[in-house]
């Protein structure tokens, strides 16, 4: 669930605001974010991904974290290189390694084929039967 804002981090670029899919955020007239109905927040990280500054926190709890917690301290996040960790894990971000290439899943289904016997050939569709019986 989202938790907090960087003040110091934040741009006011608005990204947030828009890209989070059930208006968890509002913006006042300088478009500064802040989180408005944070029961809406599903949990989706889509706006820390995007945020261009690392200066949101979605905490991996499903429910508010609780008062006095670090997950809703800014300086307790910050010290410990969790603002913008999401976008840091998926290689979103100037100078990061795209997660896909980090992905070790294509790895394993390259494995698979290669032990995989290779699939019967089409009737009709060698060579030596296009061309029929030699004379
Ligand atoms: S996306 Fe980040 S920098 Fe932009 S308004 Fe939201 S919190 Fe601020
Ligand atoms: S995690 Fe998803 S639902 Fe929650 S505030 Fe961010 S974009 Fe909105």
């Amino acid at each position: 669930m989202i938790e907090v804002i960087s003040e110091a981090r934040c741009i006011d670029c608005g990204i947030c605001v828009d890209v989070c899919p059930t208006n968890v955020f509002d913006a006042d007239e300088h478009a500064h974010p802040s989180i408005a109905r944070q029961s809406d927040c599903q949990t989706c990280f889509l706006c820390e991904a995007h945020c261009p500054t690392d200066a949101l926190f979605v905490s991996p709890l499903s429910g508010p974290a609780p008062e006095g917690s670090p997950l809703r301290d800014e300086e307790s996040l910050a010290r410990e290189g969790r603002f913008g960790e999401y976008r840091g894990w998926i290689g979103w971000g100037h100078g990061r390694t795209p997660g896909s290439r980090n992905d070790r899943n294509q790895v394993f289904t390259l494995r698979l084929r290669a032990l995989r016997p290779p699939e019967p050939a089409a009737p009709g569709s060698t060579t030596a039967e296009k061309e029929g019986p030699r004379p």
